[in-house]
């Protein structure tokens, strides 16, 4: 079979969003949505799979956001932890734990990552020259301090980078600098300031043997990793700030100085592993298995802005602890940008434009499924994507109703109504039902090679050909026309259609999960729900035909269609800056 059985479980992550905006469908389809089919996959396996996530509550951002609309930074996190549980929940995203880098148990796991680098050697401390105010009496990190790009002259750049062009700086590079904080857009000065730096370039090797083993990685990630490591510096990660994790040092220096939030949000996996391991089970070092053993197969799911610190960083500061096990794949995708219908071009979603297009307000809309077939369909893998609504509608009423709930549904509906609400008895097999039979297990089989193979796109594209097939035969064998002539033959036709609702069924389940979850109801099959500790294989199960005689429910609309008014109507408001 095509899943690695040198592995004994799967501990998969996302990416961890940041507590100071809504989560859209650009961060969906990059590192939750492909995240979310994969662990639900490999628990219908019944194989042993752990998904983790958490928000990301740390950083200057949002000390900004509470600065400027006169809240605390607790306030400002806690508004948006919660909206992004809510908005993961109601899209069906299965974290087994969604967790917060402000939980206690987050200082003590970065703390204890930050000391045994220093212990091994892999911290130093410099002095570096940064922008302070003497008006607020305070350093300026990153967007305290805003002025005219060094690269591209961009007059709106932030201290160490410039949101326009993309170019990263030292702070004494910035040009025409002022204060950005409410009150005071004073200019500054430059003070010395001391920081603590990771010495990266002391991991150049390792990380490089390790990515050399990973050939079969995209070659966007591979290509962004080898770039960084190639060109490996001492990278800071300690800020001006009073909100982070304090520094685990016994000095003055450290004053007024906190962990920087690059350094400890990916260290959030671990803590929500451990708080998980603490609530499933009442024993923390139910942990250590899922990031120490080397029975685990470690995958991170990320956009591409995030690929330096998932195939380098993070794996450096693993590297550092000595005992931990690192990533057997890094699946970043490409961005997901929205398509103007005026313009009739793509452009990134961005806030201050107002077209990005929130989860929440999406769902207010539409249902889960609905968008999950579309971003799935419309994954932004090997290049960008973007969402359009026509495309939209055509994708999803076009393929998803039109093939597959509406093959579901007409031959529920005939087999209920003319067979007694039973999976009919069948007369002797044609060649058509042979070969339909005989394409089911290798189309089952097709589609896991495409997640095994982190190939969303070309899963879902095979599932859907199921019901292509399926519905060519059913035109074929016209059972709406054999009713009334030859019953048997009507009985085999719709023997075959029951077995293909089956394979359906189960093979939805971790792209469609509500509407699995109902199919399953009215075919009456169970769906394992697998996790952690693994359980029975749900998805061979596809493969397995429905007797003759099982009971059947009356079958309901899966999928329901999409209104073309409608959506143009929702396409209005996305226009008109509305779905933010
Ligand atoms: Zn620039």
């Amino acid at each position: 079979m095509t899943t690695d059985k040198r592995f004994e479980r799967t501990l998969v992550t996302s990416a961890l969003p940041y507590a100071n905006g809504h989560i859209h469908l650009g961060h969906i389809a990059g590192a939750y949505l492909p995240a979310d089919i994969y662990v639900r996959y490999k628990r219908l396996r019944g194989e042993r799979v752990l998904y983790v996530g958490g928000s990301d509550e740390y950083g200057v951002p949002i000390t900004l956001t509470a600065l400027k609309e006169g809240v605390t930074p607790q306030d400002v996190i806690d508004r948006y932890h919660n909206a992004h549980a809510a908005a993961f929940a109601a899209l069906g995203i299965s974290y087994d734990i969604y967790g917060r880098t402000s939980w206690p148990l987050h200082i003590d796991t970065t703390q204890a990552f930050f000391s045994k680098l220093n212990e091994g050697g892999y911290v130093e401390k410099q002095t570096m020259e940064l922008w302070y105010s003497e008006q607020s009496q305070r350093f300026l990190p990153d967007r305290y301090v805003k002025g005219t790009c060094p690269k591209c002259g961009f007059e709106d750049a932030s201290g160490d980078e410039c949101e326009n062009c993309g170019a990263q700086y030292s702070a004494q590079e910035l040009k025409s600098p002022r204060a950005n904080i409410p009150g005071d857009n004073s200019t500054p000065v430059l003070r010395d300031s001391a920081h603590w730096f990771l010495r990266l370039p002391a991991f150049a090797d390792a990380l490089k043997t390790w990515l050399d083993s990973h050939p079969e990685w995209r070659a966007n990630v591979r290509g962004i990793a080898y770039g960084w490591v190639n060109d490996l510096r001492a990278r800071c990660i300690t800020r001006d700030t009073d909100w982070g994790v304090p520094i685990p040092l016994e000095c003055e220096d450290i004053a007024g100085k906190r962990i920087y939030v690059w350094f400890d949000a990916p260290i959030g996996y671990v803590t929500n592993t451990r708080q998980w391991a603490i609530d499933t089970y009442g024993d923390e070092s139910r942990w250590l298995e899922w990031w120490k053993d080397t029975g685990t197969r470690l995958i991170h799911f990320i956009g591409k802005d995030n690929v330096p610190f998932h195939a380098v960083i993070f794996p450096a500061m693993l590297l550092g602890q000595g005992d931990y096990v690192l990533a057997d794949n890094v699946i970043g995708n490409e961005y997901l940008n929205v398509f103007n219908r005026e313009t009739g071009k793509s452009e990134k979603g961005s806030k201050s434009r107002g077209n990005m297009i929130t989860v929440r307000w999406m769902l207010s809309k539409v249902s889960p499924d609905a968008l999950r077939y579309y971003l799935c369909a419309n994954a932004p893998e090997t290049k960008d994507a973007a969402f359009d609504w026509d495309e939209f509608a055509a994708r999803y009423n076009g393929e998803l109703c039109d093939v597959v709930g509406n093959f579901v549904h007409r031959s529920l509906t005939m087999t209920v109504k003319n067979f007694d609400n039973q999976v009919p008895t069948p007369g002797p097999l044609d060649d058509d039902d042979n070969a339909l039979l005989a394409f089911l297990p290798q189309q089952v089989d097709a589609v896991a090679e495409a997640l095994d193979t982190f190939h969303f796109r070309l899963a879902v594209e095979r599932f859907i050909e199921i019901g292509r097939r399926a519905n060519q035969y059913f035109d074929t064998k016209a059972p709406w026309v054999t009713r009334k002539t030859d019953l048997e033959r009507t009985a085999t036709t719709l023997y075959v259609c029951c077995q293909v609702v089956r394979a359906l069924c189960n093979t939805s389940a971790p792209f469609f999960p509500n509407a699995a979850a109902v199919l399953a109801d009215v075919i009456g099959v169970t769906l394992p729900k697998g996790g952690p500790d693994g359980g029975p294989d749900g998805w061979n199960a596809a493969k397995e035909l429905l007797p003759s005689g099982a009971p059947l429910k009356q079958p309901v609309v899966l999928f329901p269609k999409l209104d073309k008014d409608q959506i143009a109507e929702w396409a209005e408001a996305h226009a008109r800056g509305e779905a933010q």
